[in-house]
């Protein structure tokens, strides 16, 4: 049986002041036992919400991670700091790093490989653009993400790993995915898992729905069998996470 995941994504939202605020006024809201609950917050309030999370059940994941392991690379996150502090998770691949930092499929492989070299839980990200959905070739779209994103990573390593599956098109804009819409692309990722690592890995493989997740749409989406949890972005930064997280409640 699969552990949910939940994950908040703040994006690029709060101070390090207002992250604690916000850590101290979601931590009584957001104890669920059924559900592993990370809050990936930006990197300069990374220290501050490892120590404002402490003895609660919030892990705190990175938004992003460089793939080599120190060096000119000015500006970039190495694992070994995101390791030093005790992180343990990273979103990689998010669409919006996709979109405006250039990140493709080969950057977010590099990423995915190195995270998970440091032991570090990638949250691997992929989703099709409203085009693509039209045009009908979204499962071919997103078998081709995580074919890349994979490349390389073992079958046990793949095991640990979570992806989130993110519609662009939902992202931001209030529009979820319909449940089938989901629960499709989800299925159809872990039978990419399957083809690509075998049934066990497949089973244990969590993968997420993200996309204007909310209160309201949560307990549908997440009783799924093939959705594991969700990333959440907007509503992760208000006392409404505390309700996506307790979707079974
Ligand atoms: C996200 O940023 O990963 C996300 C799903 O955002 P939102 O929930 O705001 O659509």
């Amino acid at each position: 049986m699969r552990k949910k995941i939940i994950a908040g994504n703040w994006k690029m939202n709060k101070t390090p002041s207002e992250t604690v605020k916000l850590i101290e006024e979601l931590k009584p809201l957001v104890k669920n036992d059924d559900v592993d609950v990370v809050f990936c917050v930006p990197a300069i309030s990374l220290t501050t919400a490892m120590e404002a999370a402490k003895g609660s059940n919030i892990c705190i994941g990175a938004e992003n991670m460089f793939y080599e392991e120190s060096g000119a690379y000015t500006g970039e996150i190495a694992p070994n700091m995101l390791t030093d502090i005790g992180v343990k998770y990273v979103i990689i691949g998010h669409s919006e790093r996709r979109e405006y930092f250039a990140e493709s499929d080969v950057t977010v492989n590099k990423k995915v490989l190195k995270a998970l070299e440091h032991g570090i839980t990638p949250i691997i990200c992929c989703g099709e653009s409203l085009t693509q959905r039209e045009q009908g070739i979204t499962i071919d779209w997103i078998r081709q993400q995580i074919k890349i994103a994979f490349l390389n990573v073992t079958a046990e390593q793949a095991a640990t790993t979570v992806i989130a599956y993110e519609p662009i098109w939902a992202i931001g804009t209030g529009k979820v995915a319909t449940t089938e819409q989901a629960q499709e692309v989800c299925a159809a990722i872990r039978e990419c898992i399957g083809e690509l690592y075998g049934e066990a890995t497949a089973e244990a493989i969590r993968i997420q729905y993200g996309g204007s997740v909310t209160a309201a749409s949560a307990p549908e989406l997440f009783v799924q069998p093939d959705i594991d949890g969700g990333l959440v972005g907007g509503a992760s930064l208000k006392p409404d996470f505390g309700k996506i997280v307790n979707y079974n409640k």
